[in-house]
Order: C-alpha cells, then structure tokens, then sequence
C-alpha cells in the first residue's frame, strides 16, 4: 500500500468518528451529517499535502530532473530542506547533475560548442569497443591564419563557429562533429562506410565550408584538406585511424589543398 495513503485513511477514520460527534453537538439531521463529511474531506486533503503530498511533488521535480539529465540538458538543483530519504536522493540527483556539467565541459570546445579531442576520443573508443563500422573526416581548414592576421584574432573566431555550423548542418544527428585543435576537425560518420556515398558526402562537405561566406559583414573565404578513413579497414585502433586520417589530410594539402582523399 502507498505510503500516502496512510494519513489518509487515518482521516477516513476520524471523519467516521465526527459522524457521531457532529450530531451529538449539532443535533442529528443533514447538516450535521454534511458538515462531518466535509470536515472528513478537508482533513484527508490537508493530511495529503503535509504528509503524502510533498513527496508527490518532489518526486516529480526529481524526475524531471533526471529526465533533463538523459536527454543531456542541463537542469536546475532539486530544491529541498528535507534531510530523510528523499531529501538524500535529491542530494544524489544534485551530485549527479554536476558530476555530468563537469564531464561535459571537459569533453566540450569551449569556443565551437563541438566535442574536443577528448570528447572525440571517447565516442571513437566507445565505437570500437562496440566495432561500429565508421567513416572519419579529419579536416584542417585551409588558409585560415590569413583570416586572423587581415581581420583579427575574434574574426577567426566567428569563422570558426561558422564553419561548426555548416559541419553540423552536413551530418546525421548521431554522427559526431569535434574539434581537435585551432583549425582542425574530425567528423565520425556512424554505419557509413559505402565510397559513393562518403564521396558525395566530402562533396558536400567541401563545398559548403569553401563557398564564400559573410561573417561579421565580411566576406570570407576559406577551404579545406579532408583525409578519409573507414574503420574497421584503415585501422585497428582509434589511434591508428587518427593517425592515418592525419596523414591523408597532409597528402591532400601537399597536393594543393581544398580537395579530399581517401587513406585506401
Ligand atoms: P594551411 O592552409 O596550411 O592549413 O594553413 P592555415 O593558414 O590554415 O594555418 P594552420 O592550419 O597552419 O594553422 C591554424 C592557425 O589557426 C594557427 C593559429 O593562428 C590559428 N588558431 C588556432 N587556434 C585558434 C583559435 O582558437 N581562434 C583563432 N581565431 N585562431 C586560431
Ligand atoms: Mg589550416
């Protein structure tokens, strides 16, 4: 039996004992009989709220806590002053929360919002560890610094959330888009392995980061080196794969730049 329902019934009770008094005072008939049914209802309503009802509504901002936490939203503390079972769950809930903005930001680019290298090295171990088939792009931006040196260090700034942006608008939701380093980014395609299709995708990919693009009432232009490689077939470990990615980004460059290649 629910634990709320207890004062409840004890309620239920006392308003079956009123039905007695009520008329002793009130003399018998129907008002004494609606005034101790009333009382009864006002009692059960009020032993609800002190006693069962609180748990109810906490119970529910808890859930709604959690429920923020698995859809990777941030949500606010639960607040409470109760130091029983509940109150020591709400705590737990609370730890949890920040113990989770805390990894979040560790795996995060401070700038872009994408993972960081950290953040990307966990979902290429975590696809391994399952042997996820996966494509990676391992972009480097191409004459980017020339952006900084005419137009400022916050100039390059923008182009760089631009150019997440424009990543994140050519990739499926679950695929992962990060940034390693200053002008460079990684992109994990999950379960896409076929050439054509990874061709028509660096297509894209290429050309909407070199298409001119206005930032901040300029009018920039930038490219990009992109190495491709598939896992299993090009490495055996996320670093293996990084690493031949990297090689075949340098390749693209030495060649000329703003083109892709695929590591075999
Ligand atoms: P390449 O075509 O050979 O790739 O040359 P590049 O001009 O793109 O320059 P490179 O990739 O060698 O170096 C990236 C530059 O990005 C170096 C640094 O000045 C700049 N950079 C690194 N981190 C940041 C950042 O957080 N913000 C800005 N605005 N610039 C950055
Ligand atoms: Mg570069």
């Amino acid at each position: 039996m629910p634990r709320a329902l207890v004062p409840v019934i004890v309620a239920v009770l006392v308003g079956q004992a009123l039905l007695f008094v009520f008329p002793a005072l009130m003399g018998a008939g129907l008002a004494a009989t609606m005034a101790a049914v009333a009382a009864t209802v006002v009692l059960a309503a009020l032993a609800l709220l002190v006693f069962g009802g609180g748990d109810a509504a906490l119970a529910k901002e808890m859930l709604a806590v959690v429920t923020k936490i698995e859809r990777n939203e941030t949500p606010q503390p639960v607040q409470t002053t109760r130091t029983d079972d509940m109150g020591e769950l709400a705590a737990a809930i609370n730890r949890l929360t920040n113990r989770d903005k805390a990894v979040e930001q560790a795996n995060t680019d401070a700038l872009t919002g994408l993972a960081n290298r950290r953040g990307l090295n966990q979902k290429l171990a975590y696809a391994f560890k399952r042997n996820q088939p996966l494509a990676l792009f391992y972009i480097d931006l191409d004459k980017f610094k020339p952006i900084n040196d005419t137009y400022g260090h916050e100039m390059g700034d923008a182009v760089l959330k631009r150019v997440a942006e424009l990543f994140l608008a050519n990739v499926r939701e679950n695929d992962v888009v990060a940034r390693i380093g200053g002008d460079e980014f990684v992109l994990l395609m999950f379960d896409l392995t076929d050439r054509k299709l990874l061709e028509d995708r660096a297509e894209k990919i290429l050309t909407a980061i070199s298409e001119p693009m206005w930032v901040n009432d300029v009018r920039v232009k930038i490219g990009g080196s992109i190495g491709i490689t598939v896992a299993p077939t090009d490495g055996e470990s996320p670093e293996a794969l990084m690493a031949a990615a990297d090689e075949t980004m340098y390749a693209v460059k030495k060649a000329g730049r703003n083109n892709w290649k695929f590591y075999s």
